[in-house]
Parts: structure tokens; sequence; C-alpha cells
């Protein structure tokens, strides 16, 4: 049969529920309950953590979980996984993504897990060994962490030739859910989508070729800091497959893209701008850069549809500030690069209610709140654009003839002296446009310089989130993004 990804889905889920004797349990929000951090939930555990460490609240229904499984509503944007600057530049890196997972909470350990999960591929999805890669943790001295042999030995007594079994460090095998919590080290299988052999070299390089599907941690340690992990009372297990990858594995395709979780989203896009149709393209070879922005747009969309429908809102600290950087990504691919109206965003918010209401039904109930939701911000967004640009054209009337935009320039327009705070990333294309060279090296100099003499200039490039309302007021940073922007755009350097 056809592996649409509601059947993906819903066979790892009966699998586990029927042949293993797990229980479901609905996903979490994705947005953290108090005291479970700052970011958004970036893996199918999270909701579990006090079982990890044991830290249960008495009552809580979570005493009884023993096996459970669960389909889990992710978003990596801020925090230790954060995939924002990856997103559209390649084919399986989402903002918003599912994750499949399967658990086990002092119950069955790593000779069960790895079984279970190699019949789930073999004879559920029926994929051929031979494209199977799975890695082990190679061990870390700084930690006193043993390679784990046990997992080497498992892989093996299961059939799998050595040469499809790698060893890799921290970076890959050891999972950490965030600069602490539980964390432990994991197993991971990866799919080869070329399937002539060859592919362990492929395996953690990037490649679109070799791409990890399941990640199965052993969760034994709660990091307490960088170098202290503290050993937990009790053993557990804990997975996450990523569906768009799993579906794209299934579809036969090496794009999380040309599956049915994107395709009516892309069908939409074309139909609506009348862009040439998607061509999967990337980097270099994605000539026009239609084939990104279709990605980028459809991945922004469903990250900004499931928020929303969670209780975010757009804001200007906070998680929300992550909600109104990625809407005003998206905001800007769908005007300048396929010169739409709001039209096009309200339409594809129907498409991933379309594909993911049924299984969320919070997405579909908020439908109509999402759409107002995003027509409000686009309307802001274009009246800002406006007054930014005027803005500038001010500024430029004074200066007269230039080629030149210094960094002083640049600060005045941002700090409102021309009637208002034009966002750096909006003075920058507002340059490129005329061809104006940019002193960024002057401006965030001066910015330096401003930012803690006479206190009347906030920093701009502090972290939102240390901010609080009453300098946010004084910034009067009405709009789209003023500091946001900023932020982004210098730490992806860093
Ligand atoms: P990668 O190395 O590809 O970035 P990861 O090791 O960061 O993945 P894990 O934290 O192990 O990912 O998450 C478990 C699974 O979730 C992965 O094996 C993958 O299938 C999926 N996954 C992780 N990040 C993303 C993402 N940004 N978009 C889509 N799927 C993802
Ligand atoms: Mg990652
Ligand atoms: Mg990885
Ligand atoms: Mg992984």
């Amino acid at each position: 049969h056809v592996w649409r990804s509601q059947i993906v889905r819903q066979s790892f889920i009966d699998y586990f529920k029927n042949q293993q004797k797990h229980q479901f349990v609905p996903s979490s929000s994705v947005i953290p309950k108090k005291g479970e951090g700052t970011y958004f939930t970036n893996a199918g555990m999270n909701q579990f953590r006090p079982l990890f460490l044991g830290a249960v609240p008495p009552g809580s229904v979570m005493a009884d979980y023993k096996r459970v499984v669960n389909s889990q509503k992710c978003i990596r944007v801020g925090g230790k996984h954060n995939d924002l600057d990856d997103v559209g530049h390649d084919l399986s890196h989402h903002t918003f993504f599912e994750m499949l997972g399967n658990w086990s909470f002092g119950d069955y350990f790593k000779k069960e897990a790895c079984n279970m999960a190699y019949k789930l591929l073999t004879e559920v999805y029926r994929l051929p060994p031979h494209r199977l890669y799975f890695t082990y943790f190679s061990g870390e001295k700084s930690l006193n962490l043993l390679p784990d042999e046990e997992c080497r030995t498992i892989w093996l007594e299961l059939g799998i030739p050595n040469n499809q079994i790698l060893p890799f460090g921290m970076k890959d095998n050891f999972w950490d859910m965030g600069e602490t919590g539980p964390c432990g080290p994991c197993t991971e299988i990866h799919y080869d989508h070329i399937g002539k052999g060859g592919g362990a070299s492929l395996v953690n390089t990037g490649s679109a070729e070799v791409v990890e599907i399941w990640n199965l941690v052993f969760m034994q340690y709660n990091r307490e800091s960088e170098q202290c992990l503290r050993k937990l009372t009790n053993q557990h297990v804990d997975t996450g497959m990523g569906l768009e990858r799993m579906c794209a594995v299934l579809h036969g395709t090496k794009s999380n893209y040309r599956t049915d979780l994107f395709t009516p989203l892309f069908d939409t896009i074309h139909k609506i701008s009348k862009v040439p149709v998607y061509g999967d393209k990337v980097g270099k070879d994605d000539t026009t850069g239609f084939d990104t922005a279709y990605r980028i747009l459809a991945d922004h969309t469903r990250m900004i549809t499931a928020t929303i429908a969670d209780g975010l809102l757009p804001d200007r600290v906070g998680l929300g500030s992550k909600v109104r950087h990625v809407m005003h990504r998206a905001i800007q691919q769908s005007i300048d690069v396929f010169h739409c109206d709001k039209t096009l965003l309200l339409a594809l918010v129907d498409q991933v209610s379309n594909s993911l209401g049924e299984t969320y039904p919070e997405i579909a109930k908020n439908n109509q709140k999402i759409k107002d939701v995003i027509s409000l911000t686009e309307d802001n967004y274009k009246r800002n654009i406006e007054k930014g640009t005027k803005a500038f054209n001010k500024m430029m009337n004074r200066e007269g003839d230039i080629n030149k935009l210094t960094g002083n320039m640049m600060y005045e327009l941002h700090d409102g002296r021309y009637g208002y705070h034009v966002p750096i990333d909006l003075i920058l294309d507002l340059a490129a446009e005329r061809n104006l060279q940019v002193d960024e090296v002057e401006f965030e100099s001066i910015l330096q310089s401003k930012k803690d003499g006479s206190g009347h200039t906030p920093d701009l490039a502090a972290d939102k989130q240390t901010l609080n309302a009453d300098v946010l007021e004084k910034l009067r940073c009405d709009g789209i993004t003023t500091d946001d922007s900023y932020k982004y755009r210098y730490t992806s350097k860093d």
C-alpha cells in the first residue's frame, strides 16, 4: 500500500501498542509548562522528564507509566537543538516536526529496545537491512564513559554485518535534552537512500544520501553541569524517530518535502503565486531560489500554526519572540519571493489543518484564530516596512548623493531619530536596493559603545528574554523585529 503519513504514524503507534504492550500517551504542548525550561518542546521525552529523574508528583498519572508510545509535536528553534538556520537549505530539517517515540521507564533496556526497533523497521515498514546503518557510543575519557560494546554486540547478534555498525563520540551518540537534564549514550539508525554500498562513510556527515531516522537513547544520567553527570537510580529507554524522514524513506525519496506532509502546501503555493512548480533543488542547484523559498514558507507555516494552536502569540519577549521571528520570515518569503498577499499564508494554514488537524485536534480547532493572528501580523509587518522605508528615504534626502551608509547613519536610522526605529534587516535590504555599501562593523561598535553609557540606549544585541517590559516599551519598536532580527543575524555568525 501507499505509505501516507497518517499510516506511517499509526503503524508506529499500533506496533508498540499491540505487539509490544505500550500505552499511548498523547503529544504534549509545544510550549513547556512552568519549570520545564524556557524553550519549545524539542523531543518526545520532554514531558516525561520527571519519570527519568524519579520526581513524579504524587497522584500523577505518570506514576503508572512503564511502557509508553507517542507522537510528539516538536520545535527546534532556540535552545540546545536549534535548527532554524538549516531549515530550507536541506531536505531533512524542519523547525516543526513530529517525533515518534517509545519509552521504557525502568522496564526493558538496551537489548529489548534494539530488538523492537529492528523488528518494526524490517517487518512492519519492511526496510531492507542492507540499507540500514547502526551507530553506537564510542566512549568519552574526560567523563569516564566507556564505549558501549554491549550495544554493538546486540546489533551483531541481530545479524547486522560489522561494516554497518559504527562508533561515534559525544556529539552524535550521547544525547542531552539541554544544558542540564536527563541524558545518556545512544544508538542511532541511519537509512541509505542510494543503497549501492559505501554508505558507511556518509553516516553523520550531513549527507542527503544517508539520513538519521531513529535515535534510541539509553537514559542513565542526569546532566547537572558540563562536566558533571549523576547516575540515575533506574535505567530507561527513550527513542525518537522523525516522522517526516520515515515518510520520505517509505515514499522512496531523499526529500521530506516530497511527502504528503508538504506536497499539498507546495501545490497551494504554486496555484496562488504561479511561480514554477517545486523542484526539490538545494543550495547552488536551486538557481532561482524558489525551491528554498517553498521549503521555508511551508515549514514556517507549520511551525506558526502549531505554536498558535497551543496558545502562544507572537510577542517581543520570550518564546513568543521566536514565533514572531519565524512569522516575519514567512511573511517576507510570501511577499518578497512569491509576491503574494496574505491569502497565501491563510490558505497554507488551511492545508496544515487538513494534514495535521485530525492527529492534533487543537490545530483544527484553532484554525480561525491562527488565521486572524497571521492576518494581523502581516498587516502590521507591511505597515512597518512602509514606515521604515519612509524613514530611510528621509535620511537619503538629507544626506544627498551618497554611496555608503556609515555606521553612524545606521545607528541613527536604528535609534528612531528619523521617526521610526528601522530594524537592522530592513536597513540592510534598503541599502542593498540602492547599491549602498554598509559599515556593519562600525555600526556594531557604536552600538557597543552606547550600551552601558548614558542608559538611554538599551542593549539591542542582548538576549530578548533578559529585557524587561519597561525597556521594551521605551524602545517603542512597534511591529517588526528590531532586536530579534539583529540578534539572529549576529548570533548565527558567532
Ligand atoms: P540530526 O543529526 O539529523 O540533526 P538529531 O541527532 O539532532 O538529528 P535527535 O535529537 O536524535 O536528532 O532526534 C531524534 C530524531 O528526530 C532524529 O533521528 C530525526 O529523525 C528527527 N529530527 C531531529 N531533528 C529534526 C528536524 N529538525 N527536523 C525533522 N526531523 C528531525
Ligand atoms: Mg540535530
Ligand atoms: Mg544526529
Ligand atoms: Mg540524533
